[in-house]
């Protein structure tokens, strides 16, 4: 039987690759291990749990960019020695992804990679992550493109056509399974309007971050018919800033990261998102759920296309003004399948198959 190495390091790795995992296991024709490298700390385990997953392989990686990647390529290939399988499977834009797909690569061990072919264009934002993506899919074998854009992209950077698969996001695979009729919570019986917030990526921090959250509080303070919820990522530099501009609002609850269930079923009925993730990104496309990317650029322009999502940039002013016509004059919420029509793990699985027969 042919084994496979998932690696992951983060929460969005763990819900992406969940549904993937599940699918290999359930087949039963190839051995699938999933291996974690411990980049995110509690978010990585709490999102393990709430998946019920134990991983069958883990070490730790620890310090700064360098030392991370350092640590990440070498521990990982030694699992590669111990382990010896036949494929490794990555997913996204991460640090483990690209330290991973690397050290599999100098082994002459096949990588696949999972959310191939998304560009933003600017090497600097996302950052790193930009480069990673780019890095992993040119040392990988075979490539699983969530849209048809993703997949031209990658042909237009002399990827063969052969090795492309257009699949979909596996973020959509089991999100409207996630979605419960009988949902309920405080801050949705309240007949508030919700607005739900997340900011995480590296190059927002420091004063664009302030900047941004002013925009945010400007547009929220004084309303007594929203409520702004924000599961606050653990970097304790996003949270001085979110502390110093949000924390004094009465209408605003700041939060550790809530479970997976939970916060797909409130980005669901909220009237509002605010983001600048890319699995939320996602997820409010194929919820339809109208929401303001806190970017300057989109690897997402999909989301954007169908009208979903729209690109308000950092500055406070123009934030402060999209909000408050959302606000104001709430969009009805209109579901796109255009990243995935939930089935692209049995595709994945389905290809994956084919190549080693
Ligand atoms: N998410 C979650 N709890 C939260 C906030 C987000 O489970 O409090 C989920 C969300 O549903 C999405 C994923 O986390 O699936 C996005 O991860 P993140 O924003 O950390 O990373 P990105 O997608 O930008 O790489």
């Amino acid at each position: 039987m042919k084994k496979l190495i998932f690696l992951v390091g983060t929460r969005p790795e763990v819900i992406k690759i969940a549904p993937l995992l599940r699918a290999c296991r359930a087949d039963g024709q190839l051995a699938a291990l999933l291996c974690t490298s411990g980049q995110q700390d509690t978010l990585l385990k709490d999102t393990l749990r709430a998946y019920d997953i134990t991983p069958d392989l883990s070490f730790t990686v620890w310090g700064d960019l360098p030392h991370k990647q350092g640590e990440c390529l070498l521990r990982f290939g030694e699992v590669l020695e111990r382990e010896r399988p036949d494929a490794v499977l990555v997913h996204g834009d991460t640090l483990t992804a690209f330290a991973g797909g690397l050290a599999a690569f100098y082994k002459g061990i096949p990588v696949f990679h999972i959310e191939a072919g998304l560009r933003s264009g600017n090497p600097f934002s996302p950052f790193p992550e930009e480069f990673y993506r780019r890095a992993v899919d040119h040392l990988s074998t075979l490539h699983f493109s969530p849209t048809s854009l993703a997949a031209e992209r990658l042909l237009k950077e002399g990827i063969g056509r052969e090795r492309i698969y257009t699949v979909g996001n596996t973020a959509i695979d089991g999100l409207w399974e996630d979605i419960d009729e009988g949902f309920s919570h405080p801050l949705l019986t309240e007949g508030k309007k919700l607005v739900l917030l997340t900011l995480h990526r590296r190059e927002s921090l420091g004063a664009k971050i302030s900047e941004m959250l002013k925009g945010v509080a400007a547009a929220i303070e004084g309303r007594a018919d929203t409520h702004l919820l924000f599961p606050m990522h653990p970097n304790p530099a996003l949270r001085d800033a979110v502390h110093a501009t949000l924390a004094h609002i009465p209408t605003v609850t700041l939060t550790e990261p809530i479970d997976t269930h939970t916060f797909r079923n409130l980005l669901c009925r909220a009237t509002l998102a605010l983001t600048d993730s890319g699995g939320v990104s996602e997820e409010a496309t194929a919820l339809g759920t109208p929401t303001l990317l806190l970017r300057e650029e989109t690897e997402r322009p999909e989301g954007v296309d169908v009208g979903v999502l729209r690109l308000v940039g950092r500055k406070a002013a123009p934030i402060a003004a999209a909000v408050t016509e959302l606000l104001d004059t709430p969009r009805p919420h209109t579901p796109s399948s255009v990243f995935g029509d939930g089935k692209a793990s049995l595709y994945i699985l389905n290809a994956i198959k084919e190549f080693f027969s």
